[in-house]
């Protein structure tokens, strides 16, 4: 392992064990939030930072350049409680690393801060709340108190306006161990999903006494789990679709026939046709099992993250660097296709070109109980520096990168052509 370089160094590192001692999930990150912004009033002393949808943080860079690109980093844990180093009480712990993004993120202010401004844009730094798809009943909660809109941190960050002054973004991301060199990864797909939620309905009745009475709920369920299991032949292969239904109903007893089973499956690909299409596929299925057993069946989808092509105009800046060289960062892995893992960027990517930057230097597998990061040198140290020099340039290749900007109405009109429910108060506000 090499010596960092940044002067920032250790104050990174020492930030980042903290996050990692102190997970928190969507929506909830207030020690992270508290902590972020220390690091960032001591660094940019006469920054104005604002606050977002609870939890985010944002902070402009620069001399006031009408372009902007924003660097994001997120603040959430998910919840693993398999983990030893997971928050005993809630279960919570940073097993994909986003504690890492915040480093990197930070060590990135932290350098420019201290040289003359050189990049011919401002950027603008943003700590977005709440991208892993998890703990919905908190954020049911908060939707339904009018807190937030979305699910997910960056759709809401896109509501409440934080990106409308960026024209680019960049992100960057653990990519779990496995890599002998430290290594930096560009144009990796990443795939999109709906979530389906289906509540079959049946009679409850004694199952000793008089079981010909009853319509057996967790009968419909099983037969659907069948038809998905028997289904899962005929799926595209060229699009990592992705079925994953688990049962989610509450406790059942051997003694009644149940009247109530719910399963939930996410429906994951990287095609969004392919993604409507599967899902009308799971409504059939749904209702076939239903019908078969003579009760009844809800569907409920909700609109997860839509999928993510890497904007490869916007790779080539960093591309460039690597080759040039940048000391600590040894091997590039480059459009290797997709992945099935999927991402708020997803939705931030219909606004505005987006690409998300993958790192080595952590161990075990990504949403696993056994991530953790093992060279805090590459990840907070070298990957800020290969960050800094693909910002470097980006200036000369600018118009051939900026290529396309929608409006956050334009984003709402996309998720509502996947047919899911989507609250009513997506619709944009004043902040
Ligand atoms: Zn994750
Ligand atoms: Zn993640």
């Amino acid at each position: 392992m090499s010596e960092p370089l940044l002067d920032a160094y250790d104050e990174v590192a020492a930030l980042v064990a903290d996050l990692w001692a102190h997970p928190e999930l969507g929506y909830q990150e207030t020690y992270t939030s508290r902590r972020i912004r220390d690091f960032l009033t001591r660094h940019v002393p006469d920054a104005e930072i604002s606050t977002f949808a609870r939890t985010g943080l944002r902070l402009r860079l620069g001399p006031g350049h009408p372009r902007a690109v924003a660097l994001v980093a997120e603040l959430d844990a998910l919840i693993v409680p398999a983990h030893p180093e997971a928050d005993p009480a809630t279960g919570a712990v940073h097993a994909c690393g986003h504690h890492t993004q915040v480093g990197i993120a930070c060590a990135v202010v932290a350098e420019l801060a201290r040289r003359p401004w050189d990049l011919p844009f401002d950027l603008v730094v943003v700590f977005v709340p709440a991208e892993e798809y998890t703990d919905l009943e908190t954020r049911r909660g908060l939707r339904e108190s009018g807190e937030i809109a979305w699910f997910g941190g960056k759709p809401e960050a896109m509501r409440l306006g934080v990106f409308d002054d960026v024209d680019l973004a960049v992100l960057t991301h653990t990519m779990g161990g496995g890599y002998p060199v430290p290594t930096v990864e560009l144009d990796c797909d990443l795939a999109g999903f709906a979530y389906k939620h289906v509540t079959f309905r049946g009679t409850a009745s004694h199952a000793g006494f008089m079981p010909y009475a009853g319509v057996n709920a967790a009968s419909m369920a099983v037969l659907y789990q069948t038809a998905i299991g028997l289904g899962r032949q005929q799926l595209r292969d060229d699009v990592l679709a992705r079925l994953n239904p688990v049962v989610s109903s509450e406790a059942m007893t051997t003694n009644v026939i149940p009247d109530t089973a719910r399963v939930s499956t996410d429906v994951r690909t990287i095609d969004l046709a392919y993604m409507s299409e599967l899902s009308a596929k799971l409504d059939a299925m749904a209702q076939g099992a239903a019908l078969a057993l003579g009760g009844a069946a809800e569907v409920e989808t909700e609109v997860g993250y839509l999928p993510f092509r890497q904007h490869r105009p916007l790779s080539a800046p960093f591309r460039q660097a690597f080759v040039a060289g940048v000391p600590g960062v040894e091997a590039l892995l480059d459009d290797r296709g997709g992945s099935a893992a999927a991402g708020d960027v997803g939705d931030l990517s219909v606004m505005l070109p987006c690409i998300q930057i993958g790192y080595s230097g952590l161990e075990g597998r990504v949403h696993g109980a056994d991530l953790r990061l093992v060279d805090p040198v590459t990840v907070l140290d070298a990957v800020p520096r290969f960050v800094i020099e693909g910002l470097g340039r980006l200036g000369p290749v600018w118009d051939e990168i900026a290529t396309y900007r929608a409006s956050y109405e334009q984003y709402v009109a996309q998720v509502r052509r996947l047919d899911g429910t989507v609250a009513s108060a997506v619709n944009r506000v004043n902040t």
